[in-house]
């Protein structure tokens, strides 16, 4: 919970000096369409089967089922949901203790108790603790802190709840195309026509195998980008329609999950703001904290946790890994109390974007929108951004339905309507709050922030800048000194959490990952640390040779059929690309 300038530690690489060999705008926009009998044509294409995507499918299809007319204008496809992942909930993460309107004006027909039957939702917050924890021994319950009051959200599983609304989507009519990647956007006459799935059957070197399939141009009246955590196709749009311009950054956070099956039921939501087990000493940079939910299940009666680790990605010392910190922090007696006897059932990662309102790109461009993590729509401070996701992908549908029906195919008015809603209204209350914490860190910076909360953002007023995730300079430092050896039972390392998700990458799929493959052994280690499912590494020979000599160049060796997805390497100087439909994770609770 600490910070530094970078500086002061002697080395200089900057992740941002060592980008990707990527060309979003060359390799992900296809600017000529198929013949017209080659496409497939669909009214609404929603890129993320997430709780954004979904919600823009289940409210489009709402209002399309009171309007037989503009449903017949829609053709036979009227809304098409694309999802990467082997089923939709396979590739979403989430704490998740979730603010609940949105979700009751998505579904006003069901009650808290629909939803826990549905086997989506474990329990209302009725009780909750903050804790500070100075040490590996110790912690302090301190005031609640306003972002942290959830008295009254629901814990849910996003995973779980994106299989319910992908369920009940399809019913409603929704075309929901799994196991399917949207990889190029399809721009012709400076509009966003819709987007092109990906190739199936392609061998390592690209090469087509015997089951290959070739992806298709998949054509659309309106676009909707809910790809999450800055998808490479919303990169590519941000990059094609310069929706970034006179914004700040964006800036990236990791979390760590793990799903417990507990022998007590705990009693209450718990947070902890550290600085244990982080660096309180400024030139780690770091900052994070933790989460511990109580899930009931109310199908099989189970007791479960959801606990994880989430650390700002714009930390300085290349050993530091979520992974490992979550790990280290079950060993926290305050934690251990809670989970000893039980036994770990779900493991998952995933980044989230962290910059807020300043760092929100433009929302709309012609042709498409921006909903959810897409957009940038996350409240830090609290780690909120489900009940964002929900409603944005509400107000999507109402304004793409309204323009349709009009004839037009421009949805500007859906930026002033995220504006006016609450999603607008809650980013720009907490516009300025985690910047003082980037900047000075807990002790420093801790003050302006709490003032900030107060005020509701009113004081200090203005605009404050934010960093890149990527632009910290790195050092290796002593994060790792202090990461426990995995026992198998209780601590975890990451190749068998990663065999938990049920991972499904074939080995001789293509790489999906764009690094640079021979970079400076700080940055390689940080990347390596970084990556929760063991990706990067570096050989044994080449950490003996450059000992000591964080500047000296590594190769890096690439071992992109572990990926989980969960996008950090975005963050931090590389690129995560859209591997073939179905790979990946298929998570069940997270
Ligand atoms: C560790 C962590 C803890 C969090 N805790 C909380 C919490 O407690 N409460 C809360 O309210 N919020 C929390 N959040 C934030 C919240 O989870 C997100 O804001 C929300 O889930 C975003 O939903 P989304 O639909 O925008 O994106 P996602 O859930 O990421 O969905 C995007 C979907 O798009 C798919 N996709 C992406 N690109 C493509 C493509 N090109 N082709 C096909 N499919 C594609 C992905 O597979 C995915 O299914 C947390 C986030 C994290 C990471
Ligand atoms: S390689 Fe995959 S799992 Fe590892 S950091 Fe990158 S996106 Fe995440």
């Amino acid at each position: 919970m600490a910070h530094a300038n970078g500086n002061g530690n002697g080395h200089a690489a900057v992740p941002a000096a060592f980008p990707p060999p990527v060309d979003s705008q060359r390799e992900f926009i296809k600017r000529e369409l198929d013949p017209e009998d080659e496409r497939i044509e669909v009214g609404v294409a929603i890129v993320g089967g997430g709780t954004a995507g979904l919600a823009c499918a289940t409210r489009l299809l709402q209002l399309l089922a009171d309007d037989p007319d503009m449903l017949e204008r829609l053709g036979e496809v009227p809304v098409a949901v694309i999802e990467k992942a082997k089923t939709c909930g396979g590739h979403n993460l989430s704490g998740a203790v979730m603010r609940t309107t949105p979700l009751e004006e998505l579904l006003p027909e069901l009650t808290r108790e629909d939803w826990r039957k549905a086997g989506f939702a474990f329990g209302e917050v009725e009780k909750e603790g903050v804790y500070m924890m100075p040490n590996a021994k110790t912690s302090v319950r301190i005031p609640t802190p306003p972002p942290f009051k959830n008295h009254g959200a629901e814990v849910i599983s996003v995973a779980a709840l994106c299989r319910y609304l992908a369920a009940q989507a399809e019913e409603a009519g929704a075309y929901i195309l799994t196991e399917t990647a949207a990889t190029e956007l399809l721009i012709t006459e400076g509009r966003v026509q819709g987007v092109r799935s990906g190739d199936k059957g392609r061998g390592k070197q690209g090469q087509e195998l015997g089951n290959f399939e070739p992806g298709a141009d998949i054509t659309a009246q309106a676009t909707v980008l809910a790809e999450g955590c800055w998808g490479h196709l919303t990169g590519g749009a941000i990059k094609e329609f310069d929706l970034a311009d006179g914004r700040e950054p964006q800036n990236w956070e990791l979390g760590v999950k793990e799903i417990w099956k507990v022998a007590q039921p705990l009693d209450r939501v718990i947070h902890t703001i550290g600085p244990w087990p982080l660096k309180l000493n400024t030139k780690y940079h770091h900052t994070g904290g933790s989460w511990i939910y109580p899930m009931k299940n109310e199908k099989t009666g189970e007791d479960l946790v959801s606990i994880g680790f989430v650390v700002d990605l714009d930390y300085a010392d290349a050993t530091t890994s979520a992974h490992d910190l979550l790990q280290e922090f079950k060993l926290h007696p305050l934690v251990r109390k809670i989970l000893e006897g039980g036994e770990r059932v779900g493991w998952g990662a995933k980044a989230l974007p962290g910059g807020g309102y300043w760092s929100m790109p433009k929302l709309s461009m012609p042709g498409a929108v921006l909903v959810g993590d897409a957009g940038g729509m996350v409240n830090t401070t609290a780690l909120k951004g489900v009940h964002y996701a929900i409603k944005a992908g509400m107000i999507a549908a109402e304004n793409i339905y309204s323009a349709l029906k009009r004839g037009e195919t421009s949805f500007a008015k859906y930026e002033d309507d995220i504006e006016a809603s609450l999603v607008g209204k809650e980013l720009w209350e907490v516009r300025n709050t985690r910047q003082p914490l980037a900047q000075k860190g807990l002790i420093k910076g801790g003050p302006l922030t709490n003032v900030l909360i107060a005020t509701k953002g009113k004081f200090p007023a203005g605009r404050i800048s934010m960093k890149g995730s990527d632009e910290t300079p790195m050092f290796i430092g002593k994060s790792k000194d202090t990461y426990p050896k995995p026992d198998g039972k209780y601590t975890f390392d990451k190749l068998s959490s990663v065999f938990v998700t049920g991972n499904q990458t074939r080995d001789d799929a293509p790489n999906h990952i764009r690094v640079q493959k021979n970079v400076p052994r700080v940055i390689a280690e940080s990347w390596k640390w970084m990556c929760p499912a063991g990706v990067y590494e570096i050989s044994d020979e080449q950490l003996e040779a450059t000992e000591g000599k964080p500047e000296a160049h590594v190769d890096v060796i690439v071992n992109y059929t572990n990926c989980v997805q969960c996008g950090a390497i975005t963050a931090k100087g590389g690129r995560l690309t859209t591997p073939e439909g179905g790979d990946g994770p298929l998570y069940q609770l997270t």
